[in-house]
């Protein structure tokens, strides 16, 4: 468990004890096919997770990632550079002319990030394919907003923005909190979990600013998001 993180588990711990008791009434045994190696989460309580080499291995609790592959094989067939996804520019231009890329497929270069990004959210689904049509219609357009999502999970509203890594300051309890990531002082992501105060917004702004913040006054709900510096 990274040490970073710690203050986040924390949190995590604390609400997965209500996980807990649902799961408890919902499952017996989920055997499941993945490609990690893990086949079972034994029940009642999910102590414990079974492996496909027959490990057993303890658990305080269980998370649980399903997602899905970006599928590349009409692009690969095609001949179009495929490195996680279909490789696009900031523009979702793949390099064969007239065929462009967005979604979840695709990686495209993020101007504020430097580097290639594959997000894998409604959002980014919602409005690359903007952007894409600007460029089919030869507009000099781009796509560089920010990674966010939101999600429901049962009581815990969550929405995350940002590209995420570095130390974890949490703000607020178990039931209401805001989780900053920050590296070198900088915040480079927040996820808000049942706060409904704008918080992807002025993470957002904060994000691009590039301002070292305060971690002390960041864990302190009494400071105002939008006081921070920035
Ligand atoms: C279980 C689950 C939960 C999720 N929950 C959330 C959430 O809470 N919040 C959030 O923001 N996002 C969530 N997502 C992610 C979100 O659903 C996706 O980001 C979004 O649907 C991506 O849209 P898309 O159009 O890029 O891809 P898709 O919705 O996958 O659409 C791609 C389509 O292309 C078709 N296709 C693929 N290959 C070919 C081919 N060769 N020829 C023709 N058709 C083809 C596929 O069949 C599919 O219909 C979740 C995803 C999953 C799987």
């Amino acid at each position: 468990m990274d040490k970073d993180n710690s203050a986040l588990i924390e949190a995590l711990q604390r609400s997965e004890k209500r996980f807990r008791s649902l799961i408890e009434n919902v499952l017996d045994v989920i055997t499941i096919l993945d490609k990690n190696g893990i086949i079972s989460y034994e029940s009642p309580s999910v102590e414990r997770v079974l492996t496909r080499d027959g490990a057993r291995i303890d658990a305080d609790f269980v998370v649980v990632g399903i997602g899905v592959m970006p599928r590349t094989g009409l692009a690969e067939a095609a001949g179009l550079p495929v490195d996680n996804g279909i490789l696009v520019d900031a523009g979702l231009r793949t390099e064969a002319e007239n065929v462009f890329a967005a979604g979840d497929v695709a990686n495209a270069y993020h101007p504020f990030a430097g580097r290639h990004v594959r997000v894998e959210h409604w959002a980014n689904a919602l409005h690359q394919p903007v952007v894409a049509a600007q460029a089919m219609l030869g507009k000099d357009a781009v796509y560089d907003r920010l990674p966010y999502f939101f999600t429901d999970q049962y009581d815990l509203g969550m929405e995350y923005t940002g590209f995420g890594g570095g130390e974890v300051v949490v703000r607020g309890d178990d039931r209401e909190f805001v989780a900053f990531w920050l590296r070198d002082g900088r915040l480079t992501a927040a996820m808000n979990v049942n706060v409904w105060t704008g918080v992807p917004e002025v993470a957002q702004r904060l994000i691009r600013s590039g301002a070292r913040l305060d971690p002390a006054a960041l864990a302190d709900p009494a400071v105002p998001l939008e006081d921070m510096t920035a």
